[in-house]
């Protein structure tokens, strides 16, 4: 089993059992420098519990850069449910969550993640105060999309400001790999704002819906081909590790920037992207868009305000690709140190308490 103690440096662990339900979850605070750690709940089939804990350990450092970088007054944590969402996900099981979060005291609130909805957060609310993410009809915000692709594509102007001098895409030539919730709703930004479009999806429905809105959006059969079109910008949207060697090897974009998490697919890939000359917007910072609208909902849900701090990924991803300049370093390592520098601050305040 991973050494928790050894492999980081998280505040606290919890693993829950509740044997009538079959709940097996582990709760991970990284940190709670910032505020409560705040941070979604991943329900997945793990192959084991030790890859279940390091996915845990990885997603809450995570949250913990993420919620700093977006200016929130959250620390990072994550939450992993073991089993399949698709039939292992009852009422019983979720409440019995819910009264685990609830036993953290507030140091540790969650949200939707992979596997988990609106829907699902509820249920688990029923049992806990320290739930957000929560649908329409029970006062949430629901779906967090909306502010997620806003910020990407602040994140891809502030890009672009920085490789071609002005804060717009129009006349450039935008890849999309990914065209669900997130991916869609960049399309309808990026055309918006003068840019042509080129998609790419597993899914005929997925594309059917950008291509009945948008018929002037361009198709490709997969991503392995998107990736070698003559794009400007590559935006993935889809699932993790999109950015592997071969992949960066064959790009053609002068940026990379978009909503999926964890784009990096092994460490060192950020300074490939570097030698190539290809800047890397860190997805972490350009997709906190999510992260800041559950955060607004804790204190009751107002959308202009949501909006305005994710605006601010604008101006957050600028004075990273401008750290990166002045430092020569990948944007990926500035990113890091200025969320250290916002974390490790704000400790010193704590201890000064
Ligand atoms: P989604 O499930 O709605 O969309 C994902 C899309 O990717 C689907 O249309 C799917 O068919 C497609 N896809 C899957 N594998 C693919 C592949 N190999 N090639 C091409 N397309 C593929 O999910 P979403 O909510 O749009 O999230 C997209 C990404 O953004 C995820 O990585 C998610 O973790 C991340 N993210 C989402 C939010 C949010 O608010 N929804 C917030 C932060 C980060």
């Amino acid at each position: 089993m991973t050494d928790v103690f050894g492999s980081g440096d998280h505040e606290q662990v919890v693993f829950c059992r509740d044997e009538p339900s079959g709940l097996r979850a582990i709760v991970a605070i990284h940190s709670t420098a910032l505020g409560p750690a705040l941070g979604g709940t991943r329900f997945h089939p793990y192959p084991s519990e030790d890859d279940a804990l390091q996915d845990v350990l990885h997603l809450a450092t995570a949250m913990s850069y993420k919620n700093a970088l977006a200016g929130l007054n959250h620390g990072g944590g994550k939450a992993v449910i073991l089993g399949d969402p698709t039939r292992g996900k009852t009422e019983a099981l979720l409440r019995a969550y819910g009264r685990f979060v609830q036993s953290l005291g507030g140091r540790y609130i969650t949200a939707c993640d992979v596997g988990t909805y609106v829907e699902d957060m509820d249920v688990v609310a029923r049992d806990s105060e320290f739930v957000t993410g929560r649908s329409l009809s029970h006062g949430g915000a629901g779906d967090s999309s909306i502010l997620t692709a806003f910020g990407v594509f602040q994140g891809m102007r502030a890009a672009a400001q920085h490789v071609w001098g002005a804060p717009t895409l129009s006349g450039r030539r935008v890849g999309i790999s990914g065209v669900g919730k997130v991916g869609k709703l960049l399309v309808d930004h990026l055309l918006a704002d003068g840019a042509q479009v080129v998609v790419a999806d597993i899914s005929d429905q997925a594309i059917e819906r950008v291509t009945a809105a948008h018929p002037e959006v361009a198709v490709v059969a997969d991503t392995a081909a998107l990736v070698r079109e003559p794009i400007d910008v590559y935006a993935p949207c889809a699932l993790g590790s999109a950015l592997d060697d071969p992949t960066v090897a064959v790009l053609r974009a002068k940026i990379v920037c978009g909503g999926a998490n964890n784009q990096l697919g092994h460490p060192g890939v950020e300074k490939f992207l570097d030698e190539r000359g290809i800047l890397y917007a860190p997805d972490y910072v350009v997709n906190a868009g999510g992260v800041v609208q559950v955060a607004d909902e804790i204190g009751g849900f107002d959308f202009p305000r949501a909006h305005a701090r994710v605006a601010k990924i604008f101006d957050t991803t600028r004075e990273i690709l401008e750290l990166a300049e002045r430092d020569g370093v990948p944007p990926a390592v500035a990113a890091d140190h200025l969320a250290e520098r916002r974390i490790a601050d704000a400790g010193f305040l704590h201890s000064a308490d």
